[in-house]
């Protein structure tokens, strides 16, 4: 019998959890090296964080715009910060556990420590206890990445903060400047809206999510103003610190906000310093990882996978590169991913959420397609929730009739897309959307009606 492939993974966020539990379970002998918690930032500090604390905040959201559904005294909402953060940090540990004792169980080696790579085939995990050398076959880099902390500001974790530090406020923001409109950024804004503090939002470009159709931005810029948030368009910050205890972000167009809170949400940096990448001889552009479609780096045996390749950072790309690679070291079936296909979903309220072709990459290309929406104003089952802000959008091919994409705004979004993004991974014809029976009345309703 021959001897089981030695897999070293070097973190442990969604990236490295899939590729040690699948290598584990076809018989490899893994060890996971991670310096933090089992689920990594995913789970201590970005995806699952961040839709607990968007939970509670549309619960009180809710609370308060009760009377639009006819009750008239839903009573006082009192918000207990510190009770918040102890809700989301029993999620994040609940989720932790679960996971450390699947691996445990799986067979797979956790070394609580800091991974480092010693040669092509060698690394060492600095522990608590000292360092604990590793031999490795092939090797997965899935350290993935942080918020980005401009040196124009000065970040102090309770005033001026990141996201890291949003979900351990002492006090609720009186006034808090987020500065970034992509995802992250309007996420940030529907939960401090939503929790009631004024929020002010420093857009860049024209619109909110610069990079998505403009008729996204829209639905999603009327409920903020709704909700009475501020937009600063085309200001771009260029400071951020305490001045006389009062936070002040300043921008390029001379604009000075004077808030109680500012909070950056302007992008990532992979985690690659200090791992050793040179000394196993693996190429680093920027920072990030290249690799190829089967998540190789430029050496052969050394796979990198998630937010530290500097593709699609997302969560689900991040298992599912996971997973690839580890069904590529065993032997099995490995198919490289469509990253045209990945769902994708912003959770504000309304919702986003898109799969497949955009009708922005539809124009930029060229491509006629054939392009059908229907507004959740027109749905029952919206109008009964008090919930009809939004659209579904569905994107098909007019020779074929195959559905090339979908783009639902609305409540529960992330949920609904589900049947869009079956329909784009299948191949399948509008004409199936369009046939399927739905429940009534229901939200779903909308994707049959405007796949019509
Ligand atoms: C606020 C926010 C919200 C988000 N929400 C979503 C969402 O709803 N859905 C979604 O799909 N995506 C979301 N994302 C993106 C998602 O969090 C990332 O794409 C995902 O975490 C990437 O996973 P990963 O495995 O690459 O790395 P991570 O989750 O970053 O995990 C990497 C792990 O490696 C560890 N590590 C780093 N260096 C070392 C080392 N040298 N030795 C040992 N361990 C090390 C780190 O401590 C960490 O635990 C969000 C991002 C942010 C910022």
């Amino acid at each position: 019998m021959s001897e089981p492939l030695r897999l070293v993974v070097i973190g442990g966020g969604p990236a490295g959890h899939a590729a040690a539990t699948i290598a584990a379970t076809n018989g490899a002998e893994v060890t996971l090296v991670e310096d933090s918690i089992v689920g990594g930032a995913a789970h201590l500090w970005d995806c699952i964080p961040s839709k607990a604390m968007a939970a509670s905040s549309m619960r009180i959201a809710a609370i308060r715009n009760a009377s639009r559904l006819g009750i008239s005294d839903a009573g006082h909402v009192d918000l207990d910060m510190d009770r918040l953060a102890g809700h989301l940090d029993g999620i994040t540990g609940s989720l932790a556990s679960g996971f450390t004792s699947m691996l445990a169980s799986q067979g797979v080696e956790i070394v609580k420590g800091r991974g480092r790579f010693t040669s092509p085939n060698t690394a060492v995990a600095t522990t608590d206890d000292g360092e604990v050398p590793l031999e490795f076959d092939a090797a997965v880099v899935s350290t993935g990445s942080r918020p980005w902390e401009p040196d124009w500001a000065v970040v102090d974790g309770s005033r001026v903060i990141t996201t890291r530090h949003a979900y351990h406020l002492h006090e609720q923001p009186e006034h808090i400047v987020v500065v970034g409109s992509g995802v992250t950024g309007v996420e940030m804004v529907h939960i401090f809206s939503s929790l009631g503090s004024k929020v002010t939002l420093l857009v860049s470009r024209h619109h909110v999510l610069p990079h998505r159709d403009a008729e996204v931005a829209t639905v999603l810029e009327e409920d903020f103003l709704e909700r009475g948030v501020v937009l600063l368009k085309g200001s771009r910050a260029n400071g951020a610190s305490i001045e006389n205890g009062s936070v002040v972000v300043t921008t390029e167009d001379g604009r000075r906000v004077e808030a109680s809170h500012a909070l950056l949400a302007v992008g990532s940096v992979p985690n690659t310093e200090g791992l050793g990448l040179d000394a196993a001889g693996v190429d680093v552009d920027r920072g990030y990882i290249g690799v190829d479609e089967l998540q190789r780096t430029s050496v052969g045996h050394i796979y990198a996978a998630g937010d530290v390749t500097g593709q699609l950072p997302l969560s689900s790309v991040a298992s599912a590169q996971g997973r690839l690679i580890a069904n590529h070291v065993m032997g099995r079936a490995a198919q490289p991913i469509e990253y045209a296909k990945v769902t994708q979903a912003i959770f504000t309220e309304p919702e986003i959420a898109s799969v497949g072709l955009e009708e922005v990459d539809a124009a930029a290309a060229g491509r006629k397609v054939r392009i059908t929406k229907v507004p959740f104003a027109a749905n029952p089952r919206a109008l009964i929730q008090g919930n009809p802000r939004g659209f579904v959008k569905v994107i098909s091919d007019p020779a074929t009739r195959e559905v090339l994409g979908g783009t639902v705004v609305g409540h529960h979004a992330s949920e609904l897309i589900a049947a869009i993004s079956l329909a784009v991974a299948g191949d399948l014809q509008v004409d199936l959307l369009m046939h399927t029976m739905m429940a009534h009345p229901s939200l779903v309703e909308s994707i049959s009606e405007a796949a019509e």
